[in-house]
């Protein structure tokens, strides 16, 4: 059964990844969606490609999520008010350095993006749904929000943070009828560890060496298959990994 026709998915981090193939995969279940990304070029590319292809509406946001007053003000000029689905979603990893040999600037790079960024977007997102009684709210967290990795704990820390703010507003929104649930992926095969290594290519595809990742294209069918579910159904948190990998440091590569 397709519940999700007609919906409006506002969606984070759209323009590659986990995002994009989320955006694809609600498109064609016949969602609309607002996609919101840093670089227009993408944007405006994903929207034509998704339009043409499925008789749905994407509005595009042009947006840096650190930004807090812009992205503030960007939501407020949206046309769009009746959110039905958010998937809260853009975010990073910096390095795989020990604590305290990190940079300032990696810190708070990782820290503004993935927490109070994903914090200023639902502080814009969610009085929507409050105020319709209505919504479900997906944070991407990480199995690395479970326990740290060597060389992960500040990514860690911050995906922990978004399992505390996913539990934080289930609680708060337990009167409403309003799902509030956290995706935790393993390994997924993106640009993620590209950016992570800081473009060094060789570098990144150790990270999957060995092992069969997931595929954004597998994060979006779970997350589309959450979505899709009867509405006083609530999955409220779901780890997802390769058959290969059995925690954030157990990797079986063979
Ligand atoms: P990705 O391929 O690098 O995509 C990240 C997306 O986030 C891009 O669309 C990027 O857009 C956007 N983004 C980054 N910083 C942003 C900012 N400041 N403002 C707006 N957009 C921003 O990575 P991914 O693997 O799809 O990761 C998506 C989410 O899944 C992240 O939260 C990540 O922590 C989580 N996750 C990933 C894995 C994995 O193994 N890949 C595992 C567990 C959890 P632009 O750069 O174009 O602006």
């Amino acid at each position: 059964m397709n519940r999700l026709s007609g919906k409006n998915v506002f969606i984070t981090g759209a323009t590659k990844g986990i995002g994009k193939s989320t955006a694809e995969a609600f498109a064609e279940k016949g969602a609309n969606l607002v996609i919101l990304g840093r670089t227009k070029e993408l944007l405006e590319k994903l929207k034509s490609d998704l339009e043409n292809k499925y008789k749905i509406n994407v509005y595009t946001i042009e947006c840096d999520v650190t930004k807090g007053h812009d992205l503030k003000e960007k939501i407020e000029k949206m046309p769009i008010k009746n959110i039905d689905i958010l998937i809260n979603n853009a975010g990073l990893a910096l390095g795989l350095d020990k604590v305290y040999e990190s940079s300032l600037e990696d810190y708070d790079k990782v820290i503004d993006t993935n927490i109070k960024g994903a914090l200023y977007v639902l502080n814009g997102i969610v009085p929507l749904m409050v105020e319709r009684n209505k919504g479900h709210i997906v944070n991407l967290g990480s199995i690395a929000g479970d326990a740290s990795y060597y060389g992960g704990a500040v990514y860690c820390a911050s995906k922990a943070a978004i399992k505390a703010i996913t539990d934080g507003l289930r609680i708060e929104l337990v009167d409403k009828n309003i799902r509030v649930t956290n995706i935790k992926p393993g390994l997924v095969e993106t640009e993620f560890s590209k950016v992570r290594f800081k473009g060094d290519e060789e570098r990144a595809k150790n990270t999957y060496k060995g092992i069969e990742a997931l595929t954004p294209d597998d994060i979006a069918e779970v997350i589309v298959y959450t979505c899709n579910l009867p509405e006083n159904l609530q999955l409220t948190e779901i780890a997802l990994m390769p058959v290969h990998q059995a925690d954030g440091r157990t990797v079986y590569r063979g």
